[in-house]
Order: structure tokens, then sequence, then C-alpha cells
């Protein structure tokens, strides 16, 4: 028996994930809720993601469908110019995701999670969708092969607070975009130490 690496279909698989990996979005919730400034070089460079990226994505895609058994329904919104695709189970809105972290989390340990649902549930609720302050989160633990089910209910003030920030990271983007001038950074804890641009980017945020 010999063995032979076939480097050449490891690079069509990835240039396939690739072609399919959805560009940076203005108008999408998830590009909204990160930092303005990484968003801004992303979409003015046109980055494509990495190999790591990209399996990732597969991954997180993969334990998604794993979990479309359920009687998952899809409602689209549209709220100021952005678009959302949000998934209803049963009574409520839920937000699946997996996570190399262990079980000892809640769900103030996925801040990026909490402000997306709680963007969904608002625009929701503005589309006359919804009018429930609640959301779920499906989160699969895959390094300890367990589920964890939360209902996260939001104040109303709080869902307000998630839009508004959404709506300034917009603003600064796209001031960005037309003036040349990177917006000031605004990451989530611990963005800084995922970001691609941590090499260039001078924030004092960065350490
Ligand atoms: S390193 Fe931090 S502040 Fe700079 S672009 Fe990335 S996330 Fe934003």
């Amino acid at each position: 028996m010999r063995f032979e690496r076939d480097k050449g279909f490891e690079k069509v698989v990835l240039d396939n994930l690739r072609e399919n990996a959805k560009r940076v979005s203005l108008r999408g919730v998830k590009s909204l809720l990160q930092c303005p400034r990484k968003i801004y070089w992303l979409v003015k460079e046109e980055v494509p993601p990495t190999d790591e990226q990209l399996l990732d994505m597969a991954r997180g895609s993969s334990h998604h469908s794993i979990l479309e058994i359920l009687p998952l329904t899809e409602v689209r919104v549209e709220l100021d110019g952005i678009v959302g695709k949000i998934d209803f189970l049963h009574d409520m809105p839920v937000e699946i995701f997996s996570t190399a972290l262990g079980l000892g989390k809640t769900p103030r340990h996925y801040p990026f999670k909490l402000r997306q649902l709680g963007a969904y549930i608002h625009m929701l609720r503005k589309n006359g969708k919804y009018d429930g302050l609640k959301g779920r989160l499906l989160v699969f633990h895959y390094n300890a092969r367990a589920l964890r089910s939360w209902v996260v209910e939001y104040a109303e003030q709080e869902l307000e607070k998630i839009w508004g920030t959404i709506l300034w990271h917009k603003e600064l983007i796209e001031k960005a975009l037309e003036t040349g001038v990177e917006p000031i950074p605004d990451p989530d804890e611990g963005e800084c130490a995922r970001c691609m641009f941590r090499g260039r980017c001078h924030s004092p945020r960065v350490l």
C-alpha cells in the first residue's frame, strides 16, 4: 500500500469553499455587529478568508445542518436597509451555533450571539412578525459532545441599544468608505485576539 498526499485536490476543495463563502455585506446583521474598522478593511480590500477561517465556517455550517432535523422555519425580514434570515423553532427565534468552549459557559460568554439574537428579535418585532422578547440559544459544545439550550429574555431598551449599535456601525463604515479614513475601532471582547488585522491595527485595544 502506498500513500500520497494530493495537495492539488486539497486546493480544489478550498477554492470551492472560498467560492461559496459569503462576502462581507453591509446589509447583514453579522457584519454590522463586528468591529467597524475590521469590516471597513474587509470591504475595502476584499480580503479573502484564510483556509482556517473557511474550514471553521464549514464546521459551523455542518453542525448547524445536523440540527436542521428540528422543525425550523426561516423568516426573512428587513429593517433600515438591513436584512436578516432568522430561524424560528416552535414559538420563538433561535440562534444555533457550535463552540469549542466547555460546558461551564453561560450566554454571557457569547456576547456576539446575544447581540445577534437580540438584533433578530428587534427586526422581527418591528416587522410585526413576533411580539415576544424571548429567544433561544442552542449551543453545540463539540469537544464535550453536548448540547445546551438557553432561553434569553431581553428588555425592550436592550433591543433598542443593540439596534442603535448596528446603525452606528453602518454609518461609521459608510462614512469611512466615502472618506478613506479608518473608522474608530469598537471591538468586542476577544475580537482583536482573533482579528487578521491585529498586526497593522494601532488601536489601543490591541494588546
Ligand atoms: S485588531 Fe481589534 S480594533 Fe483592530 S480592526 Fe481588528 S478587531 Fe478592530
